[in-house]
């Protein structure tokens, strides 16, 4: 497998597709894995804070989110709920070259996934953090901030992508 994947630009038809879970089996096989890894790679070298396996092409509910102790994977991350309270952030996507823009997120969710081995995760994420995940979980279900955005500006500033 490549050391790294290109990562897919608006207005690229597949960014607006629906991603499928994966399976069990699939997790545990080791081509998958690497995968998995090169992912990973792929975020940093693109000075990134989170990607979706969408963003390479790849159409199955994978993110990686850049965490304090380094990239975690989500397999089949969903958000089961939200808080009533939101937020509005500056954002910007290393699918979106070239712009940000400001989205209303809910600052708490609370998010079923299963890790890279195949474990159960159940956890509430916060502030920058959920709004990373949902930024992350929107790609796996076709949607970009652009769409959800109150404003989009020109922006060639260095900005952490997501
Ligand atoms: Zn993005």
């Amino acid at each position: 497998m490549a050391k790294k994947l290109s990562i897919i630009t608006h207005p690229n038809p597949i960014l607006r597709k629906k991603t499928v879970d994966v399976s069990v089996s699939q997790l545990a096989d080791q081509t998958f894995q690497a995968f998995l890894d090169v992912l990973s790679v792929t975020m940093k070298e693109a000075d990134g804070i989170g990607l979706a396996a969408i963003q390479t092409g790849e159409l199955v509910s994978v993110a990686v989110v850049m965490m304090d102790e380094g990239p975690m994977h989500f397999i089949n991350p969903k958000i089961i709920s939200y808080s009533k309270k939101k937020q509005s952030e500056a954002e910007a996507c290393l699918s979106v070259p070239g712009v940000a823009g400001t989205v209303a997120r809910a600052t708490e969710i609370r998010v079923q996934a299963l890790d890279r081995k195949g474990e159960e995760l159940l956890f509430v994420a916060h502030d920058y953090f959920a709004r990373v995940l949902q930024h992350e979980i929107d790609h796996l279900n076709g949607i970009l901030y652009i769409d959800r955005a109150e404003k989009i500006w020109d922006d060639a500033e260095k900005k952490k992508k997501a």
